[in-house]
């Protein structure tokens, strides 16, 4: 067997050693006779898989017991609207900081159920930064200030997370479990999971516990945290294969030692790609370097004529889904937790390659 070095955005690869504990367990979990999804949701085999999930995540990312932990469906994109209903507690205004894509469609769909301001932007910049905290104008009454941790498209982070007044909410989709993060700092965290958790169909929510009871009153039951709190996100058949996985890529993370020495061979990799385009002339990186992610790496060629050859010689070395999101072009390798050094040094000398050919 011999698999590829995967690049995808999201859904995105997952270690091998995950994938093969799961296809050992697939026809008999651990003696049941049953794939986990066979079994009910309320087995007193599933409850355990999901109290196990759970206690890892809050102990890898230190959730403390002030906040809740939400394993849901509908995508980090339904969380744009359920943040907002659920969060607001009778005020009108919520506050956003704008630096890209992901952002700004968090924004759009806020903006239906209140004044979702935009309190710094990096569009003038092409959304290659993030804006410094002293020109962000936040609102005394605004009911939260909502940044996207890690712009997955255009490749921009937040290194650090600046004091704010109101709750700070973080869509972490792209980097939660990337490094350590101080949750309590946050009000509210939430990350889909096909990046850097698990496949595609979970949604993870870390709320504190005293946001949580305030859903204006018409929200979707679906959409309220206090029904899924109060059920332990068992109000409906929760999406239990990915909840599964999701465990295993826990206990993998928990066995690398966890966030910190993740954090240290995210550092590497980035390091290792970075470096190569910095140093030639042939590729750039277009974002300003204090503001790189560390998880998504955006690249151009100079000559944009030669992209499509240089993802057909990708392709012939299994360097997968390298092409950029189609709203900016170029390259992009999203090199998440489970892509390892090893697929970043084989991208590298690859782009060397190319470069001495065709450059
Ligand atoms: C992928 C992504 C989303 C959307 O996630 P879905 O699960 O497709 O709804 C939102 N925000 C960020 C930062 C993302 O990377």
């Amino acid at each position: 067997m011999s698999r590829a070095h995967n690049f995808a955005a999201g859904p995105a690869a997952l270690p091998t050693s995950v994938l093969e504990q799961a296809q050992a367990e697939m026809l008999d979990f651990r003696g049941t006779g049953m794939s986990v999804m066979e079994m009910s949701h309320r087995s007193a085999e599933f409850i355990e898989i999901a109290e196990t999930a759970e206690a890892d995540f809050r102990e890898l990312l230190g959730v403390g017991d002030d906040y809740h932990v939400l394993f849901l469906q509908g995508g980090a994109t339904q969380q744009f609207a359920a943040i907002p209903l659920n969060l607001l507690r009778g005020r009108s205004v919520a506050n956003y900081v704008h630096t890209g894509a992901w952002s700004a469609k968090a924004i759009k769909e806020a903006g239906k159920y209140c004044d979702a301001r935009v309190i710094a932007t990096s569009e003038a910049s092409n959304y290659d930064c993030i804006p410094e905290r002293a020109a962000w104008a936040v609102d005394d009454d605004a009911a939260y200030v909502h940044i996207c941790s890690n712009e997955t498209i255009g490749g921009v982070q937040f290194h650090e997370f600046p004091e704010v007044g109101p709750e700070l909410v973080a869509d972490m989709s792209s980097d939660i479990l990337s490094r350590p993060v101080d949750v309590s700092r946050f009000g509210l965290i939430y990350a889909g999971a096909q990046k850097n958790i698990g496949p595609a169909g979970l949604t993870l929510v870390v709320v504190r516990k005293d946001l949580v009871g305030h859903a204006r009153p018409q929200t979707p039951s679906m959409l309220d945290y206090a029904v899924h709190a109060e059920a332990d996100s068992m109000s409906n058949t929760p999406p239990t294969y990915t909840w599964y996985l999701a465990g295993l890529v826990f206990k993998w993370l928990k066995d690398a030692g966890g966030l910190q020495a993740v954090q240290q061979a995210n550092a590497h990799k980035a390091a290792t790609l970075y470096n190569a385009i910095d140093a030639s002339n042939f590729y750039r990186a277009p974002v300003a370097v204090p503001y790189r992610s560390s998880m998504n790496v955006p690249f151009t060629l100079a000559d944009a004529a030669l992209d499509a050859d240089f993802l057909a010689g990708a392709k012939a070395r299994r360097l997968m889904n390298l092409k950029g999101h189609r709203s900016v072009g170029g390259m992009r390798a999203s090199i998440y937790n489970a892509v390892s050094q090893e697929s970043v040094d084989a991208l590298v000398s690859y782009m060397a390659e190319f470069e001495r050919e065709r450059g």
